[in-house]
């Protein structure tokens, strides 16, 4: 079975616990506006062009069969309207391209031959306590794909974790659930209005969805990533911590459900202009380092 990725990272070590490979499957239904990792919300592949490798070579010119790729003045011009894709999966240009100016959005990977890539590190998630966690984009939009991997890296003895945004039907996740140790779900907003504005989704299907996984007995992660002018006041992280609260307090005993802020950092910058997309973030500030601790104790579960 093959899907679509758009990278691996080994020696990951902020997607779960201990030393981690976490696999980046195409594809995600939200469209948040702060998101890093921009070339992996569609599933379809696209050319990235990041301008400062370019030598200035014409080889994409020409390659290119419609022409998308221009040297005007010495000055190599990419006019994306013109780009048909090639056949999808590759790209002549992407291949002509000498210094790696030119790369595709993502790549087909067989499940076996990620495991082999995952395995490479068994000694580290054995010593850590890590493993493998699929993230993305949305792992579960190629949930075939993701759950023929995750059961063949827990047949290898891998612990297997999956980082969602949790905005599909609940069959979806269910299905998926023998072949995960570990779930990460982010809740951005509690108002499914603001939700709305912010990520083009409304948030009923990730607030019944966190429920629901909450009485699995499966050790649950919810998480939010603090966007300034999104839920950064205190009043919106204690809204979403009483309810991790409500749903702490409902579990089954012996389950396992903790609660955590994600900071905001402008990383994807190069990433949106590669892509020849305004960044929405490009002048969005961080919060501070005392408004994150201010933030974060009000994010305790144990206290009032
Ligand atoms: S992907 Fe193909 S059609 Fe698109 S710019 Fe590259 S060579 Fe041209
Ligand atoms: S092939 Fe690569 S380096 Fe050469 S002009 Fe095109 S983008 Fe630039």
């Amino acid at each position: 079975m093959r899907g679509s990725i758009f990278s691996i990272q080994r020696f990951s070590i902020h997607d779960g616990p201990g030393i981690r490979t976490t696999v980046f499957l195409k594809g995600c239904p939200l469209r948040c506006f702060w998101c890093h990792n921009p070339e992996g919300l569609e599933r379809e592949f696209g050319v990235q062009y990041f301008s400062n490798l370019c030598i200035g070579c014409g080889e994409c010119a020409r390659e290119c069969p419609t022409g998308a790729h221009a040297l005007v003045d010495g000055l190599h011009v990419f006019s994306r309207e013109g780009c048909t894709g090639c056949d999808g999966t590759r790209s002549r240009c992407v291949e002509a391209c000498p210094s790696k100016a030119l790369v595709l959005t993502g790549r087909l990977v067989e499940v076996e031959e990620v495991v082999a890539e995952v395995l490479r590190d068994s000694p580290f998630y054995a010593s850590s306590g890590g493993g493998v966690t699929l993230s993305g984009g949305e792992p579960l939009y190629q949930r075939d794909f993701a759950a023929a991997l995750l059961s063949r890296c827990m047949e290898e003895g891998v612990h297997t974790a999956i980082e969602t945004a949790g905005a599909y039907p609940w069959s979806w996740l269910e299905g998926i659930l023998p072949f995960v140790n570990l779930v990460m779900m982010d809740i951005k907003h509690l108002d499914g209005a603001k939700h709305l504005k912010a990520t083009g989704m409304d948030n009923g299907a990730i607030l019944e969805n966190a429920r629901r996984l909450s009485h699995t007995g499966l050790p649950l992660i919810l998480r939010v990533p603090v966007i300034p002018g999104v839920n950064d006041t205190p009043g919106e992280v204690s809204a979403i911590r009483d309810y991790v609260r409500l749903l702490r307090d409902e579990q089954p005993a012996g389950s396992s459900l903790s609660f955590e802020l994600l900071a905001y950092h402008p990383l994807a910058l190069d990433k949106y202009r590669s892509l020849g997309r305004e960044n929405p973030c490009e002048r969005l500030a961080p919060l501070s380092g005392d408004r994150m601790l201010e933030l974060e104790a009000i994010a305790q579960l144990d206290q009032d």
